[in-house]
């Protein structure tokens, strides 16, 4: 599979550290309900189809991207900066709160 990093270009998939689903860029605001931090941790949509996902351009750019793919013919249709998700006024992070690329084993 092939990703096409922002900054970059296109790029093997093994030069990115898979995050998970891009839902944790959407952290709850402080104070937010236990309901919500439930979902936010636990519950996750398993979709045949379109999904949008976290990476990080871990042997490049170290840039967070979400890529827009289709998990059933495994076309990556869109990728974008998360930096830049978060100045459309879609929320998502505005630095600080950017996930840290966590470290047990081996992304698939
Ligand atoms: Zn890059």
């Amino acid at each position: 599979m092939r990703i096409t990093c922002p900054l970059c270009g296109d790029r093997d998939r093994r030069e990115f550290y898979y995050y998970g689903d891009a839902v944790y860029a959407d952290r709850p605001a402080e104070g937010a309900a236990p309901e919500a931090w439930d979902a936010y941790l636990h519950l996750r949509d398993n979709p045949a189809g379109e999904t949008r996902d976290l990476w990080y351009h871990e042997m490049g750019c170290s840039a967070w991207i979400e890529v827009t793919r289709n998990t059933v013919t495994h076309a990556v249709l869109a990728t974008r900066l998360l930096a830049e998700r978060g100045q459309t006024g879609e929320g998502g992070p505005s630095g600080e709160g950017e996930p840290k690329p966590r470290r047990k084993g081996k992304p698939e």
